[in-house]
């Protein structure tokens, strides 16, 4: 994509970045076969694409705040707070076990639950819940 300008010095930028999340992304580009710089570069353009697109598909949902298991969605259709959490199934298998839902409209596939699918946010509920997955898999 935009290899040429980023090879090109004098229109690179340089960004201080966690000594964690630096080694993470690294080895995540290697095993994605992308030289680091590159991956970086897709990533963020790819996140400035996705919410330029949120606000085109959902313009009156924000994201408030993420919590241990719950995504708060600010709804100004409904001028309120909504509730979107996981739900996992009784069954051991929990990568097909997990469900997207939304509290406020009791639902799968509401248009909240859309706009969090879209949401980093999600992956990393989904990600602290599973590490913690040993009860049966209630919500509490
Ligand atoms: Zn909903």
């Amino acid at each position: 994509m935009t290899t040429k300008s980023v090879r090109n010095r004098s229109s690179i930028a340089t960004v201080a970045i966690q000594k964690s999340i630096y080694e993470m992304v690294k080895q995540t580009a290697e095993q994605k076969g992308k030289t680091i710089q590159n991956y970086i570069n897709e990533t963020l353009l790819m996140n400035v694409e996705r919410d330029k697109f949120l606000k085109v598909f959902a313009p009156y949902l924000s994201l408030e705040h993420a919590s241990d298991n719950t995504i708060f969605l600010h709804d100004d259709k409904l001028d309120k707070t909504v509730l979107i959490k996981l739900k996992f199934q009784d069954n051991n298998s929990f990568d097909s076990s997990v469900q997207v839902f939304c509290e406020t409209d009791d639902s799968l596939e509401c248009v909240h639950v859309r706009f969090a699918m879209a949401l980093p946010e999600l992956m990393q509920l989904n990600l602290k819940r599973s590490k913690k997955h040993v009860d049966g898999g209630k919500i509490k």
